[in-house]
Parts: structure tokens; sequence; C-alpha cells
């Protein structure tokens, strides 16, 4: 089939290498260049154990006080508050026990075959030396501090995630540059990341570019529908390029497009910031979380990455760059020596669905439109995943991983 992919970030470019895998002619669609939105500036991390929601039991208990503080982890712009209202109603309904229990299982699905699903892409682009496999080191002031995730560390063992206690020594030996700050860690050796997010999507690409794949600079508008199907997508100037099939991979943009294919979404933005110093004088060999600060560092070839921060305002207002600020001022608390001279800063907007699930199947209303977008957090951990069952649902295939909670009927009621 030839197939239009809608989106050349870190999803739309591993539905494409996998349809293409398959025999499919792809012909991306995007105004921007790939890897110029959200999958530029990530954290990286390539985490099997990244398989927890972002609501978690009891959350909402602490939700009015990261309100009240315009620089804490959680903020909504008052002037977009009554748009974020419902959604964040709907987000906390899901933030039940059971509930969480359900969508961990399901991502757990999803990110489990992290790996195997990223390899042969990568070894196809010659570039495997952009994913590391060096584990991810969970840090906590004090073994007491750490009690309060132990629920969902548990969760995480219970559903097969490798994980190990680290005492204050190992921590050192581990990380030497953590010394001081952090008494108590969680290892969780099978983690991965890449050493640039924005490379390792853009070597993906071009591996697609050589397999043949067409690109048009442009933004889709609209679909041209014929019994059911789609036949074409229409562009900005007016244009309709032909295709016999579409995946919308659209990230955080993707609703609109949804809603000219039959089907209401209630996708929503949560804008994250990072900052990356760029001469940085530590040699962390870890990604690193730390999880009261609720920051991930990450040692990139271009620095280190410093990454977190959930900001609601939809997606046109300008950056609000204290938030990035923030992330540096927190990390030089856990690392008093780091060297901030030379910095940059950057805001990407996440995709998210209110039970933290991205969507991926087939268009509820059409024969030959497939979603794959809403991948909130963890977009560079399920891309490769998603795009192999992408291709299987194009090719009629039972999927290796069970889709049903990421329907994109799931809203439906
Ligand atoms: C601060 C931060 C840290 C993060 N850290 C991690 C991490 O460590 N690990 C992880 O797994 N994830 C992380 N994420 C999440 C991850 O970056 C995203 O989930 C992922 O990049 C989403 O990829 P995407 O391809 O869906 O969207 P994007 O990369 O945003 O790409 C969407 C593309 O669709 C195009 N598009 C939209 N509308 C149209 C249209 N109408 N026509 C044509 N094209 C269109 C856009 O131009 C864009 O190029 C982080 C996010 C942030 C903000």
């Amino acid at each position: 089939m030839h197939i239009a992919v809608i989106g050349n970030g870190i999803v739309g470019t591993c539905a494409a290498a996998w349809l293409q895998r398959e025999g499919h002619k792809v012909t991306f669609v995007d105004p921007l260049g790939p890897a110029e939105a959200t999958s530029f500036g990530n954290a990286g991390s390539l985490s099997p154990s990244a398989c927890l929601p972002v609501g978690m039991p009891g959350m909402w208990k602490k939700v009015p006080q990261w309100l009240l503080d315009p620089l804490g982890p959680l903020t909504v712009r008052w002037w977009y508050a009554p748009v974020a209202a419902p959604w964040l109603v709907r987000f906390l309904r899901h933030s039940s026990v059971d509930e969480v229990v359900r969508i961990a299982t399901a991502l757990r699905g999803l990110l489990a075959p992290i790996f195997e699903c990223y390899e042969p892409l990568l070894q196809r682009a010659g570039a495997t030396g952009l994913m590391t496999r060096s584990g991810c080191l969970y840090v906590y002031s004090g073994e007491e501090a750490a009690r309060q995730w132990a629920w969902g560390m548990g969760l995480r063992r219970q559903l097969g995630v490798v994980m190990r206690d680290v005492g204050e020594e190992e921590l050192v030996e581990l990380e030497p540059d953590l010394k001081g700050r952090f008494r108590f860690g969680i290892l969780a050796p099978e983690n991965g990341s890449t050493v640039d997010p924005a490379a390792f999507t853009r070597a993906l690409f071009a591996q697609c570019e050589r397999d043949g794949a067409d690109i048009v600079r442009k933004r889709v508008t609209g679909f041209r529908q014929a019994g059911g199907s789609v036949t074409g997508v229409t562009t900005e100037d007016g244009e309709t390029l032909d295709c016999e099939g579409v995946v919308l991979a659209g990230g955080a943009w993707s609703a609109r497009l949804t809603s000219q294919l039959g089907t209401s979404i209630p996708l929503e933005t949560q804008r994250g910031y990072h900052v990356t110093v760029e001469s940085t004088n530590l040699a962390l060999r870890h990604t690193v979380m730390a999880v009261e600060h609720n920051i991930m560092v990450n040692p990139m070839r271009m620095g280190l990455r410093i990454a977190g921060s959930v900001e609601f305002a939809g997606l046109k207002a300008a950056p609000d760059y204290r938030r990035a600020d923030v992330l540096l001022t927190r990390a030089k608390d856990m690392f008093p020596h780091l060297d901030t001279s030379r910095t940059t800063q950057w805001m990407g907007h996440r995709p998210c669905l209110p039970d933290s699930l991205p969507v991926i199947g087939r268009a509820p209303k059409v024969d030959n439109a497939w979603f794959a977008f809403g991948h909130g957090h963890i977009g560079m951990c399920g891309a490769a995943s998603t795009g192999r069952e992408i291709a299987a649902l194009v090719a009629g295939r039972t999927p290796q991983i069970d889709l049903s909670p990421f329907s994109p009927t799931r809203f439906a009621a």
C-alpha cells in the first residue's frame, strides 16, 4: 500500500520504518523536519520500567499544593484552567489502585519489547551507537523517603521489571557525583537511553528516506474520503495527496485530525522543559531519576540534560522558561559542583490522554486509517513497539501486544 504517515517525530518515523519492512510505500507529510517537535529535546530515556501512569493513587491530595506554587512540578496557567479542569478530573479518576494496576500492565506490555523493536531499525540505519543500555538509577534522600514510592516500585517488580535496591555506599560507587545528597537508590539495570534523541530520530528517518520514503513538507488540514476509506490527505495549500492508507502520528496536534475522521479523543498537552548543561564537569554513567525532585538527569553527547515539569497551557502559549530555571536550580542542589556556565533551554509538548495510555489502533470509522499518538511521557520508549504493532494492524495480523487498552474507541462513552 501507499501510506501517508502524518508526523515525523519518533512515533511516525518508527511506524514508517516498520511499514517499509513489510514492503509498503511511505510518504511523510509534516511541515517540520524530523524531530523538530517533541522528539527533539526529551530526556532520552528508553525505559522498560516506565510503566507507571502519571496519575498515581493519592496524588489528588498533593495537587492543590502543587497548583498554588507557580513553579512547582505541576502548574496550570490561570487562563487555561477552564479548559484543563474537565481533563484533570478525568485524569484523577484514572489514579485509583485498580486503574493504576490496569494501566501499568498495559504499558508494561508496550514497553517490555523496547529494545527488540528498536534494534533492527537502528542496525539498518547504522545507528546502534546512539543507544546505550547503561541502566537507570532512581535516587532518594534516604530509605525512609523511598518508602513513599514503594507501592509503585513494587508494582513494577510484580510486572517483571528487574530492579534492585542500592545502599549509600554502592550508590556512591556507581555514581560518585551523587555523593552527599542521596543515600538510597533503586537500580533498573535493563533500562537504556539515547545519547541524542534528535539525532536518534533523524538517523531512523534518514534510513526511511534511503529506503524510498517521499517527504512532503506541508501541514495536513483534512482528508478526502470515499465509501468509508481515506483516498487522500489534503494539505494547507489545498492540494490533495493520493494514498491508500494513513497513519496519524501527529503527537499533541493529532486531535483535530481524528475529529475529521469521526472520532473525538481527549488529547491534552503536558508541556515539559529541559535544560542542557553543555560543558559538564560531571561523569554520570546512568540515567538518574531524582524521584523527590521529579526530574530526570541524563548524560548526553551534547552535555547533561535535566528534564521534567508538567505545565498545562495549551499548544500556543509561549514557554515560561522560569520552569527551566527551576530545573537548573534543582540540578545544582543535586550536584553543587556542576559547571553551569553554558546552558540551553527548551520546551516541548507531551501528547497526553487522561489515562496515560497512548492511542494505537485503527480509526473506528475509517477502514484504512490508523492512530499512533498520545505517548505522553514515554514516546521515545514506546515508539518502536507502536510502529511494529501498527505494521501488524495494517497487514491484518494479530498484534504481538494486547492493544485493547490503547483502543481509540475507549473514550466513546
Ligand atoms: C521534557 C520532556 C522529557 C521527556 N522525556 C522522555 C523520555 O525520557 N523518554 C520518553 O520515552 N519520552 C520522553 N518524553 C516524551 C516524548 O518526547 C514524546 O512522547 C514523543 O517525543 C512524542 O513523539 P511523537 O512522534 O508522537 O510527537 P512529536 O515528536 O511531537 O512529532 C509530531 C509531529 O507531527 C507533526 N504534525 C502535527 N500536526 C500535523 C499536521 N496537521 N500535519 C502534518 N504534520 C503534523 C508535527 O509537526 C511534529 O513533527 C519527554 C517529553 C518532554 C517534553
